[in-house]
Order: structure tokens, then C-alpha cells, then sequence
């Protein structure tokens, strides 16, 4: 039975559906009412993507994983490691339940507080130049849409097999065109009730974190030869890259280079591999150590250069083995969920290097900025993912390199700093991430539709799942998302 808390003001109804019959009511219930319903995941996204407005609707009691119907799989399909779970399940929890059946995500971001749901939704991304984003993982999802109506979308060469399928409560809808627009929809075409993900067989990973200056980094980024092995053809399994904008004292900038390897066999771990740059962990878990981060930013700022640089370093040589979620994990949680940033991909297709020219513009911004009193208080991030097929991924068929641009909340003129980055990196062509703070979108229609060459399918679909925008909210509305390049 379906708990709604009425709060009234501007956001009245608070939903917790226990079972896809709710969610069906709730939808058709706020479609009755013309008025406005949101899944909220962890409301982890810094934009306004999450920001409901009449209905809000947590789907935390819908958290579960469900049966497999395997007959209705396709044969070809059955040696996949197929799971169906509920889009409201944290990945920390869906990571510890596959943990327990020896499976694993492929990539995931650097934290886990998200939803299933949330983190699909916008596309989430860990690094690895060969690896999905969270949307690669997807094969079906359990759509409740407009009309409470109940869709199992598929792509067009689907998992489930129609000549198998019995559930007459849930249609079959196998089209790559409705797949590759809802897989990444941003909650504007319905409430997405479960998943069927495929997993890996649980996999062991080797990190190192070693220490650069960015002279030495940046011909490697452009030759691509970062990505490899000393052989030039092992590819690496994930690399990223984290730099201080500051100058250090030699006139360069302090990297540190993380590197992702797959082990192939379970490691024997002695305490140091199993640890990770411990003191790091357990600081970032304490509160103090963000109240003093953000203390220094507003008393004594001219000290973070440095302690970006020392931060940096200290963290160089450090090795950790392990479960492959638990080493994606990049814990530091409590300093980064009280984090702040915008993060753009570059499109790296036929060599295009765009984000090291709008990394290096940046540099020169955060030393202006810091002419100013203005001061970075984290490493900008260089992340890589492969390239997707979902429609409005900003890895719709490229593989891109994301920058990110990470604060603590609290650092002073912080949305000011950030529209600048957000600048430098739409004129060198950046994509912005749904789930960041992408505010220089506003008013640029003409953006979206030029990293997003299949919008005119994912609008389509949008207006027929959403006629009445009942799935809509500020978000969508500031973005004209579902119009855009259209006179409404
Ligand atoms: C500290 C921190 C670190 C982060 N690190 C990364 C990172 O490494 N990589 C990265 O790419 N991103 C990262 N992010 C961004 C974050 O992963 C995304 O914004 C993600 O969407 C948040 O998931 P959520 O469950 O909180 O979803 P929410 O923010 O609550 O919702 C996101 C979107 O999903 C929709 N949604 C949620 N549930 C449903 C549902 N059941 N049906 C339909 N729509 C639904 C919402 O309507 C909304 O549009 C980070 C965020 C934080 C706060």
C-alpha cells in the first residue's frame, strides 16, 4: 500500500511506494490531478535534475532484488550474468548482494551512495577508456509511464524472448530507438520500477597511484600512450588523473596518475595492499577534517596550492588490491559528499585533445582567480569512459574524457569559480554531465542539439511518455528538454 505524506507548501505529497501497483496509482493519480511527479534517487545530483515538484517519490522500500524469469530469456542470453533488481537499491547495497552471488559491476563512480535508478539515469561514469558508464550495464527496464501504464523496454535484439513472455500486466516493447531514449532519461519518462543488469564474474583489481609532473603527463595523454602499458598495446583497464591547477615550485603541475589493472588471480594481500592510503580514508570519514579544509579556504586560502601539492604527493605509491567495487570505490566520503563540481566530456575521437587545452586554459583561470581571492580547494579530475549508445549520454558514440572540477561546499564565490570553468569548457567543446552543476546550459538550446545528434528520437519519445509533462520539473523545463529546436 502506497504511504503519502502530505506536507503541503511547495512540495505537498512525499510517496514511498512498496510495489509496482503503487507507482502505477501514484502515476495515474498525478496525471488526474495534472499535476507534476519525480523518482527521486538519493537526490545525490548537484543539478536540479532530481528536483521534484508536487509528488515526490522515494522508491527506498523498493530496493530488493527480484526473480529471474529464465524461460522467457532468449538461449542465447542465459550465460549472460543477468540480475533483476529494483531501481530504488543503493549501489553500495546492489554491490555487496552481488558481491555475496561472485559477481561484479563493470565500472561505477567514485562513490556508492547512489540508487540504481539515479546513477542510470544520468548516466553516471566511473574511468576506463574501454568501459561503459552505468547505462552500458543495462539489457530491460520496467518503465511505468504515462497512463501508469507498464513497459518492459528492451533494445530491438532484446534478452527477453516474445514468444516467452507471459506478463500481461507489463508490455513488451523491443525497439532500439525507445531503449536508447529511456535508458538514459532523466526521470522524464516515468518512474522506472527495475532493472535487468548484466554483471561480470566477480574480478580483482590492482590500483597505483604514482606521482608526476603534468610536462611529463600531458604528451602521453596526447599520444594516448597513458592509457597502455610500457609494451604500447596492454591497455590499461582504468586511468585517471588528478592535478593541482597551481603551479608547484619547480614551475609545473603536481599529478598524481591512478591506474586500474586487472589482476588475475585473487590476490594475497598483505595489510598495506588491503588498505587503502588509510589515513587518507579515515580522515576523509571524519567531519573535522572537511570543517578544517573549509576553515583554511575562508581564513587562510593562500595556503591551498600548497596543500593540494602535499595532498598530492602524499597519496603517490600507494597500492591497493582488491574486489574489483571495492577498489572503484574512491572513498574519502565524507570530505566528498560534502564536494561540489561541474564535469564536461571531451570528445577524443581522431585524436581530438579539446580537454587538454581547456584543462590548461583552467590553470591559468584558477591563477587569475587566485589574483582575485579566489582559491581551488581540490585537484581538477581527468576521467575516460568508452563510448555509449544511449541517446543523450555525452558519450553517445565517442569516447570522451570528462574534467572535472571539484570544491568543498562552503568554498567562498564557489558558483561564481564554477561558471567560469563551465565557460572555458563549452568553448572548447565540452558536453556538460546531467547530474553536475551545468547552469551555462540555460538559454543554449543550440548545445544540446549539437552533442546529441539522435534529440529529435529522444524528444519523440519523450512527448509520447510524457504528454502532459507530468515527469517534467524545473530542470527539464529550463532546458526546454522534449522542444528543444522546436516553436512551442
Ligand atoms: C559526492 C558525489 C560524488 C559523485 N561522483 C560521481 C562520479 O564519480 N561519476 C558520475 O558520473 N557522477 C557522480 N556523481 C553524480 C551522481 O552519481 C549522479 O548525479 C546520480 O544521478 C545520483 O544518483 P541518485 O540516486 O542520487 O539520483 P538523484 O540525484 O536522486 O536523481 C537523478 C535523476 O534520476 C532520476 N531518477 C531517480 N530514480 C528514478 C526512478 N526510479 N525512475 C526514474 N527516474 C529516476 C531523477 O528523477 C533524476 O532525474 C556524484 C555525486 C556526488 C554527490
Amino acid at each position: 500500500m502506497n504511504t503519502i505524506h502530505k506536507f503541503g507548501g511547495r512540495m505537498p505529497y512525499y510517496c514511498i511506494p512498496r510495489n509496482l501497483q503503487d507507482v502505477v496509482e501514484l502515476v495515474q493519480r498525478a496525471e488526474n490531478e495534472n499535476k507534476r511527479i519525480k523518482a527521486v534517487g538519493s537526490g545525490h545530483s548537484f543539478s536540479d535534475v532530481a528536483l521534484p515538484e508536487v509528488y515526490l517519490v522515494d522508491l527506498k522500500k523498493l530496493n530488493a532484488l527480484l526473480p529471474l524469469d529464465n524461460n522467457s530469456i532468449k538461449p542465447e542470453y542465459r550465460q549472460l550474468n543477468l540480475v533483476h533488481v529494483q531501481g530504488g537499491m543503493t549501489v553500495q547495497k546492489f554491490n555487496r548482494k552481488m558481491d555475496r552471488l561472485d559477481l561484479c559491476v563493470k565500472n561505477m563512480g567514485g562513490i556508492d551512495n547512489q540508487t540504481l535508478a539515479g546513477a542510470i539515469s544520468t548516466g553516471t561514469h566511473g574511468t576506463g577508456l574501454g568501459l561503459p558508464s552505468f547505462p552500458g550495464m543495462v539489457r530491460s527496464i520496467l518503465l511505468v509511464t504515462h497512463g501508469g501504464k507498464c513497459l518492459r523496454v528492451e533494445p530491438t535484439n532484446g534478452i527477453t524472448s516474445p514468444d516467452q513472455y507471459h506478463d500481461t500486466n507489463v508490455e513488451l516493447v523491443q525497439n532500439d530507438q525507445v531503449f536508447y531514449s529511456a535508458v538514459l532519461s532523466l526521470g522524464c519518462f516515468g518512474i522506472i520500477y527495475s532493472f535487468i543488469l548484466e554483471m561480470e564474474d566477480m574480478y580483482f583489481l590492482e590500483e597505483t597511484k604514482k606521482c608526476y609532473d603534468w610536462s611529463y603527463v600531458k604528451p602521453r595523454l596526447k599520444d594516448r600512450s597513458l592509457f597502455y602499458e610500457e609494451d604500447g598495446s596492454t591497455p590499461i583497464r582504468g586511468v585517471m588523473v588528478q592535478v593541482n591547477p597551481y603551479k608547484n615550485k619547480d614551475g609545473d603541475h603536481t599529478c598524481i596518475v591512478v591506474r586500474h589493472r586487472l589482476l588475475n588471480t585473487r590476490p594475497h594481500r598483505t595489510l598495506g595492499d588491503a588498505t587503502r592510503n588509510w589515513i587518507s580514508s579515515i580522515l576523509g570519514r571524519l567531519p573535522l577534517s572537511y570543517l578544517v579544509l573549509r576553515r583554511i579556504a575562508r581564513r587562510k586560502p593562500e595556503k591551498l596550492p600548497g596543500m593540494i601539492d602535499s595532498s598530492l604527493r602524499s597519496l603517490q605509491d600507494k597500492r591497493y588490491e582488491n574486489k574489483g567495487y571495492r577498489v572503484l570505490y574512491q572513498g574519502a566520503e565524507y570530505v566528498k559528499i560534502r564536494a561540489y563540481d561541474s564535469e564536461f566530456a571531451f570528445d577524443m575521437t581522431d585524436n581530438n585533445n579539446d580537454f587538454i587545452t581547456a584543462l590548461e586554459e583552467m590553470f591559468d583561470k584558477a591563477v587569475e582567480n587566485k589574483e582575485k581571492g579566489l582559491f581551488q580547494t581540490a585537484p581538477m579530475g581527468l576521467r575516460f569512459v568508452d563510448r555509449s549508445p544511449a541517446y543523450l549520454s555525452p558519450e553517445y558514440g565517442r569516447q570522451v574524457a570528462y574534467i572535472d572540477t571539484p570544491f568543498i561546499t562552503g568554498t567562498p564565490k564557489l558558483d561564481e569559480i564554477l561558471y567560469g570553468y563551465q565557460e572555458i569548457m563549452l568553448k572548447h567543446n565540452g558536453i556538460p554531465h546531467w547530474g553536475k552543476i551545468n547552469t551555462i546550459l540555460d538559454g543554449k538550446p543550440e548545445v544540446i542539439e549539437k552533442y546529441y545528434p539522435e534529440l529529435q528520437v529522444w524528444q519523440k519519445y519523450f512527448r509520447e511518455f510524457n504528454p502532459k509533462k507530468t515527469f517534467s520539473n524545473k530542470f527539464s523545463d529550463r532546458l526546454n528538454l522534449g522542444f528543444v529546436g522546436m516553436v512551442v
